[in-house]
């Protein structure tokens, strides 16, 4: 039976993580390869957030090209270099839409902040953080002080709620309970760390899968549409934690 080792993530850690983040979230559902550089304008009128993966894209994919809104995915598109609504040049996703390295950093210094990066000989596959919902500043991701008021209008607790953050597994590691393991052992630090609520932001079933294992089997609250990014926002409360299920989980690996 093979062992993993999880790492809580330290600064140590970012040259690793920064290189894992960029892989995971070049993959389904995200696509994460390339955008339109006019994502990055500041003339309103004038964004563009189509973003261009060399992957294809399932038929049934839930965020394709939506030309009003000016979002969504094109695939098979290794060949364009520039954007098929406003002809704007395309531009790597990371670091020039969002630095990886900065975003790592920033998460690091965040008040509450519990990470863990996971192994399997000695080759990290996969990460997962989180840290307490930030009010007063935004984030590389997530505009919070936005966000906190329709957290709060959604009855949420702020002062109690921990937010998670990042989530991932290499598109080829994945299975085997991976996304759980690496979802279960920052929750289970939240939770002793007193937390009442979750909150998160994905566009990935198979993440909602997960926290459900995780809340034992209670299903996500969904709270409302990030009014800058393509993702509905979803919570849940610590006190449906599967206390039993998850203990044993962890106790099969090794902590460093
Ligand atoms: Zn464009």
């Amino acid at each position: 039976m093979e062992s993993i080792i999880i790492k809580k993530i330290s600064p140590n850690d970012v040259e690793r993580l920064s290189s894992i983040y960029k892989e995971v979230f070049s993959g389904f559902p995200w696509y994460e390869e390339r955008i339109c550089s006019a994502s990055l304008s500041t003339n309103e009128d004038e964004i563009c957030n189509v973003q261009y993966t060399s992957r294809l894209i399932p038929a049934d994919y839930k965020w394709p090209l939506n030309k009003m809104e000016r979002r969504g995915v094109v695939g098979n598109s290794e060949n364009l270099e520039s954007c098929v609504l406003c002809g704007k040049p395309l531009i790597d996703f990371y670091p020039s839409f969002v630095n990886q390295d900065e975003l790592i950093t920033e998460a690091l210094m965040k008040p509450g902040f519990i990470g863990y990066m996971l192994e399997y000989n000695q080759i990290p596959f996969g990460f997962s953080w989180g840290y307490k919902v930030p009010t007063n500043t935004r984030t590389k991701s997530v505009n919070f002080p936005l966000i906190a008021p329709l957290l709060d209008s959604s009855g949420i607790h702020i002062e109690k709620t921990f937010y998670g953050a990042e989530l991932g597994i290499i598109e080829t590691k994945q299975g085997s309970g991976r996304g759980l393991l690496a979802s279960a052992v920052r929750l289970n630090g939240a939770r002793l760390a007193d937390y009442k609520d979750f909150v998160v932001r994905t566009k990935n079933e198979k993440v909602l899968s997960i926290l459900r294992r995780i809340f034992s089997g209670q299903k996500e609250k969904l709270l409302f549409n990030d009014p800058e990014r393509n993702a509905p926002w979803y919570a849940w409360k610590f006190e449906y934690f599967d206390v039993e299920k998850i203990s044993t989980l962890l106790s099969t690996i090794i902590e460093e």
